[in-house]
């Protein structure tokens, strides 16, 4: 199978901002936007309060100054020094100017400052407070007012009346509003700027992982060999992805290489029989032959046609993996199998067998038969013909099946090897012993999907025993 077919590269036109980075960038300005906005909430928030303390501070300041102009008798409030209510910031109107009212015991009001004659009255609150002093907002028509209420307290301690002060707030105001006006204005601009630098940092966060794609992408079948080399820490997300990728390169490439192997022994192991068939039609289409000559020459192609279905099922059984051995749920009598089956295909043979009854298997008879049938013609292949001695034996719950003979013997650096597809022992080579190299890879296919496993043992004084350990289905 030509290795081109394995990957093929990744034609997509990658747009210059895909999807996930304006995901992301929407994620992260709305973010940013969130914070941008309680920041400037809480900033408002402070500055109106440092100007409400600075005009507080202010509004005190005066009280006092309008208290000490003001004498408080038995029954009267009197105005000592009526130069402090002629200053300007109390006649006229401006953004600092002072409003003063001052009211009796029973709040009519007996004193209101000149700049009040120009302007709407204030109104007088007419709560209860604690303390000498009490702040609080009120808004008249035009303006938003800071106002302090001062208690006026005789020298026996009895309330007499409260002095009023009211100052406008317009430079607070005004403060205010330009922040909330120039956060306003500059949103547009600022959301560009968040966006513009969401985008630059997303963009080079992801940065690394388009050039583990793109290598990655470069990475086909023609070059599986090759490996992402980007230089990160194994603990952190791009270090763990180059290696995930790295390690399913070396799996797919192990692959490939097991794939183009087993296509390569394939087409040779059926190059051999249809090079022998081509031989002989040649031999039989060139010159007149005897009926005799015919008819070997036949014999010989149907030999060979054997042997080309022989190999070509037992590589359609390992191509498809043997899907129906592990899904299979029929359930089979191996003793059964054995007695009416498989004894009777080697009644001319030294095979013995002694089998436990009613041994019943899940799995595929056919599979199952193909597989005893492979380790015992091995058996006899490999030791010329000699005793070969089958048994089958129910422990527990599983059962052990072995195959024993007294032939060449395996080494033991080749017991596992011998079950790798066309692998052919180093013993069978050197005698000249023929095979393909593919009976003993199916019977671990088979045996392994059946839930089972197959090893090999030393047999004594020599030969091979080879164990085969399935489950056992108990019927009862
Ligand atoms: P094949 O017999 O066609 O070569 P197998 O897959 O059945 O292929 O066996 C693989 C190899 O295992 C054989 O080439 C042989 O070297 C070795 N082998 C298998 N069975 C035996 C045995 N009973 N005794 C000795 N060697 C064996």
């Amino acid at each position: 199978m030509a290795k081109d077919t394995f990957l093929s590269r990744n034609k997509i036109k990658i747009p210059l901002i895909t999807k996930s980075v304006k995901k992301n960038s929407i994620w992260v300005i709305s973010l940013l936007m969130i914070v941008f906005l309680i920041f400037n909430f809480f900033m408002t928030l402070q500055i109106n309060s440092y100007f409400k303390d600075t005009i507080d501070a202010r509004l005190l300041h005066e009280i006092e100054h309008v208290k000490s102009a003001i004498s408080i008798e038995e029954d009267s409030l009197r105005i000592t020094h009526p130069d402090e209510f002629k200053e300007a910031d109390m006649v006229t109107v401006t953004e600092n100017s002072f409003f003063l009212q001052i009211f009796d015991v029973s709040h009519n009001l007996v004193f209101r400052s000149k700049n009040l004659d120009n302007y709407e009255s204030i109104p007088r609150k007419k709560i209860a407070f604690e303390g000498e002093y009490h702040f609080f907002d009120c808004n008249i028509k035009y303006a938003g007012l800071r106002t302090i209420c001062a208690k006026l307290i005789d020298s026996k301690g009895q309330f007499k009346g409260c002095a009023q002060l009211s100052t406008p707030k317009i430079k607070m105001n005004e403060v205010i509003e330009k922040i909330i006006f120039f956060n306003l204005s500059t949103l547009p601009i600022v959301t560009f700027l968040f966006a513009l630098i969401s985008v630059f940092f997303i963009k080079r966060t992801l940065n690394p992982i388009n050039k583990i794609i793109n290598v990655a992408n470069e990475i086909s079948a023609t070059n599986i060999s090759k490996r992402i080399t980007y230089e990160a820490e194994n603990t952190d997300e791009l270090g763990r992805l180059k290696q995930t990728l790295n390690d399913l390169f070396d799996r797919l490439e192990s692959q490939i290489d097991e794939i183009a192997h087993f296509s390569d022994n394939a087409s040779h192991q059926l190059m051999t029989p249809l090079t022998v068939m081509n031989t002989e039609l040649d031999f039989i289409l060139k010159n007149e032959h005897t009926p005799d000559e015919y008819k070997e020459s036949l014999m010989v192609v149907e030999f060979q046609t054997k042997r080309m279905i022989h190999i070509v099922k037992a590589l359609l059984i390992l191509a498809r993996d043997c899907e129906i051995c592990a899904t299979s749920k029929n359930v089979f009598n191996f003793s059964a199998l054995v007695e009416d089956d498989i004894s009777k295909i080697y009644t001319d043979q030294k095979v013995s067998f002694d089998v436990d009854k009613n041994i019943y298997l899940l799995g595929e008879s056919d599979y199952f038969k193909m597989v005893i049938e492979n380790i015992i013609g091995n058996a006899l292949k490999y030791s010329n013909n000699e005793e070969v001695f089958l048994s089958g034996k129910i422990s527990g719950d599983r059962v052990k099946i072995k195959v024993e003979d007294k032939g060449i013997g395996i080494p033991d650096e080749e017991k596992d090897k011998v079950f790798g597809r066309f692998y052919r022992g180093s013993r069978s080579v050197k005698d000249g012993i023929k095979g393909y190299g593919l009976g003993l890879s199916i019977a671990r296919l088979v045996v392994e999907k059946m839930n089972g496993k197959i090893y090999i043992l030393d047999n004594t004084p020599q030969g091979s025993v080879f164990i085969i350990d399935l489950p056992l289905v108990n019927l009862v």
